[in-house]
């Protein structure tokens, strides 16, 4: 039996690639030392799943910062601002990417969103009405060639027209319809040039078809791919879907010329009906997914091995359910973790070894119980005694209906808030996190290896909170911060006082460009074992006469971010999390914080692509869970929360729902179409759309401020209005984040006048 792997994680096993981009950025290398990191990296790629006996690897699925930016850069999709640069070529897709202050102009990056449910983000392809799609670039034929000369024949892996069409934003008047036809006749040529080099199978990967889908969305695939179909020669062509099911277009898929389809059955919740109900095409090879390319436990064969049977289909190969982008590279690098956790684990590498098991395993039929890889991988599914917590359990089954209230309600708490902390109108804070600088991770990281005490760390971070209060004064923020000087991550930094959580070294994830996160995994029941926050806060406090805002991630954000249990359900860990983290949000309030934001940065991360599954697969706990966070604190205490995107257009009810007193998130790289919909719902919660984009360097002057704020006055009202950034600050540096603030806290000023 054969096997297929959609996408293989590409920043490096010691994230190369994000330490040689960052150089490249501060340029102190040229690029060529870049192509040449990246060049070693899809090398060694490729030689890992060859020699793991990978049947069908892909090239092309290597990315300097994203492959959705590829694509569009490959097709010229590049907005005029960023060609008025005049920069050379890797340049100008960095600038898209990441923005550009410079000698040659000042422009923003392109914006950026979550790659469906996952911690991904792509950057959004703007067309306009003069945007001239044309094919103009080699990677995918590159890229193929090079793996090639290493010995390897590749798939061609493309993020699919439709795909692309469905995600890219167009500001002009021209819409898809105006646009498909000539976009897919330039995937005709890209094609065309692909099999004249000899491609023998091509990959579109299509991920968007899992989302609910119209009529008009059918046939503009069909009308795609019958064009692009008929023209790819002697080259055979993978229709590559996942993150979920593809059942509003299943049939009219199976009807088209592909030669292979691939299928998501881990979260394809109703894949296997489809093939079960319909049918599969026997002159169709069916790519099924069914090794986690999100998750990092080991598979559980017994159950793979069932599905393979239910499919009971000749021409399978056994695939991933999606790139193994979203897992680290391998369990090798993990010198500290005891085997007795390792073994429960797969990461990329791992999970090749897995899916060529799991292909051999098939060939054996019944035989394939009595094998000892069989046997060896049933044992670790016999339970793990050491996970189960009783007295957790306990807590969670005593929850009622009314620990999810707060009292008394919203618009009773306002009036309260507003006379205890007696704020200007348009208040000014931040996110949360200042600059993680050079000195604040070597403190952080001398301490973890026992080279400095823990007084000497803490005396270093009481400096720099001190410094940092000082700093936020002096600049005139009316909500101050601590600085998060002590957190490696806002998700690892709660996971480390947590019980249940376990730690990985160098289980890297990319999360967009350079940024990497590393998920702690949850194990076991959790609970906290001491408070967290609360000296550092409280530390703060002492410091300045002006409110000091608690900084906590909220349960939802802490899971989503985490590697999740398997063996219990979602629901079950957030809850378990939300009464750990309500510990700490009780005692920052005893201890005089009576501002607390609880981030819930990754709210939507988990939302599922259906509509009709948000409420009750997500949502309808979700919610909850946050609200069981902070009911029980007084309406005089103000309850912030963060999110990271402004994509909330469509469940702002929900929102709402969180009951929060502010919030705050992402507005300043999408338009601000969020401020009708806030207008329209009614919405209560106050307020703070970000006023300006924190992932890139460049620093936004007060009129470009001012103006971002008049446009929100005109949907939110004055008495509702926040001015903040838009999310936290530790990946700036000093120097253009206190520049920022200051026009920010100027452009208030301004307005307040
Ligand atoms: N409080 C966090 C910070 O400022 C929030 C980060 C986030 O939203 N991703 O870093
Ligand atoms: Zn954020």
């Amino acid at each position: 039996m054969n096997t297929a792997v959609i996408g293989y994680p590409r920043i490096g096993k010691n994230r190369e690639l994000k330490f040689a981009s960052e150089k490249f950025f501060s340029a102190s290398i040229e690029a060529g030392e870049l192509l040449d990191v990246a060049k070693t990296i899809r090398k060694e790629n490729l030689l890992a799943q060859k020699k793991a006996g990978i049947t069908y690897i892909s090239s092309n699925d290597f990315s300097f910062y994203d492959n959705v930016l590829d694509t569009a850069y490959l097709f010229n999709i590049i907005p005029a601002r960023y060609k008025a640069l005049g920069l050379p070529d890797l340049e100008t897709y960095f600038a898209m990417a990441r923005g550009y202050q410079g000698l040659k102009g000042n422009v923003k990056a392109l914006a950026m969103k979550k790659w469906f449910n996952t911690n991904y983000h792509y950057l959004v392809p703007e067309i306009d009405d003069d945007t001239d799609i044309r094919l103009v670039g080699t990677k995918p034929i590159d890229e193929y060639e090079e793996a090639k000369a290493l010995g390897v024949e590749t798939k061609v892996a493309l993020i699919g027209p439709f795909t692309f069409l469905k995600l890219a934003k167009f500001t002009g008047k021209k819409t898809i319809a105006d646009v498909s036809n000539i976009l897919t006749a330039e995937y005709v040529k890209l094609i065309s040039a692909l099999a004249s080099k000899g491609v023998a199978l091509i990959e579109f990967d299509e991920p968007y078809l899992v989302r609910d889908l119209d009529a008009s969305d059918v046939k503009l695939f069909k009308d795609i791919y019958t064009k692009i179909l008929a023209e790819k020669g002697a080259a055979k062509a993978l229709l590559q879907t996942y993150f979920g099911d593809v059942r509003d277009i299943y049939t009219e898929v199976t009807l088209l010329p592909f030669d292979l389809i691939g299928l998501d059955f881990v979260e394809g919740r109703k894949t296997l009906e489809l093939i079960k109900i319909n049918g599969f095409p026997k002159d169709k090879v069916l790519v099924a997914g069914l090794v986690n390319g999100k998750n990092i436990w080991r598979n559980d064969y017994k159950k793979t091995l069932s599905v393979l049977n239910e499919i009971g289909l000749e021409n399978v190969v056994i695939g991933t359910s999606c790139s193994l982008l979203h897992v680290p590279y391998t369990l090798e690098s993990e010198t500290k973790l005891s085997e007795e956790y390792k073994k429960h684990f797969a990461f990329a590498e791992e999970k090749l070894g897995e899916l060529v098991e799991i292909a051999a395993l098939a060939e054996l039929g019944e035989d394939a119980k009595n094998s000892d890889i069989y046997k060896k991988n049933q044992a670790l599914f016999e339970g793990r005694r050491d996970s189960v917590d009783e007295e957790v359990q306990a807590r969670v089954a005593a929850i009622t209906d009314a620990d999810y209230i707060r009292l008394p309600a919203f618009g009773e708490r306002e009036k309260i808030q507003k006379g205890v902390f007696d704020l200007p109108l348009f208040p000014t804070t931040t996110i949360g996190s200042f600059p993680q600088t050079q000195d604040v991770r070597k403190n952080r990281q001398e301490f973890k290896k026992g080279l400095k005490t823990k007084e000497e760390y803490n005396e270093f971070n009481q400096k720099k909170i001190a410094e940092c209060i000082r700093l936020q004064e002096e600049i005139g923020l009316d909500v101050l911060v601590h600085g998060e000087f002590e957190r490696n991550d806002m998700v690892e930094y709660f996971g480390e006082h947590l019980n249940g959580y376990i730690f990985t070294e160098k289980a890297w994830v990319q999360s967009y460009g350079t940024r990497n996160v590393k998920p702690p995994i949850i194990w076991g029941d959790v609970s906290r074992k001491q408070p967290i926050t609360v000296e550092w806060s409280v530390y703060a406090k002492s410091c300045t006469d002006k409110p000091v805002k608690g900084m906590l991630t909220g349960p939802v954000t802490i899971l989503n971010w985490s590697f999740s249990r398997e063996d219990i359900s979602i629901k079950e860990s957030i809850l378990q999390i939300a009464l750990a983290i309500r510990d700490e949000v009780l005692d920052l309030e005893a201890n005089g914080i009576n501002i607390i934001q609880i981030d819930e940065a990754a709210l939507r991360e988990k939302l599922p692509l259906r509509k009709s599954d948000w409420y009750s697969e997500y949502l309808d706990f979700a919610i909850p869970a946050f609200r069981l966070v902070h009911s029980k604190v007084s309406p005089k205490t103000q309850i912030h929360t963060h999110m990271c995107y402004s994509e909330f257009t469509d469940i702002i009810p929900a929102i709402d729902a969180m009951d929060a007193d502010v919030i705050t998130f992402e507005a300043s790289r999408s338009d601000l179409q969020i401020l009708d919909s806030l207008k329209e719902n009614n919405f209560k919660t106050e307020v703070g759309p970000g006023v300006y984009d924190i992932h890139s360097p460049r620093v936004p002057s007060v009129e470009e401020i001012v103006a971002a704020l008049t446009k929100m006055r005109s949907k939110i009202d004055d008495s509702k209005l926040w001015v903040n950034p838009d999310c936290g600050l530790k990946t700036r540096g000093d120097e253009e984040t206190k520049k920022s603030l200051i026009n920010l806290v100027a452009a208030a000023k301004q307005i307040r006048g």
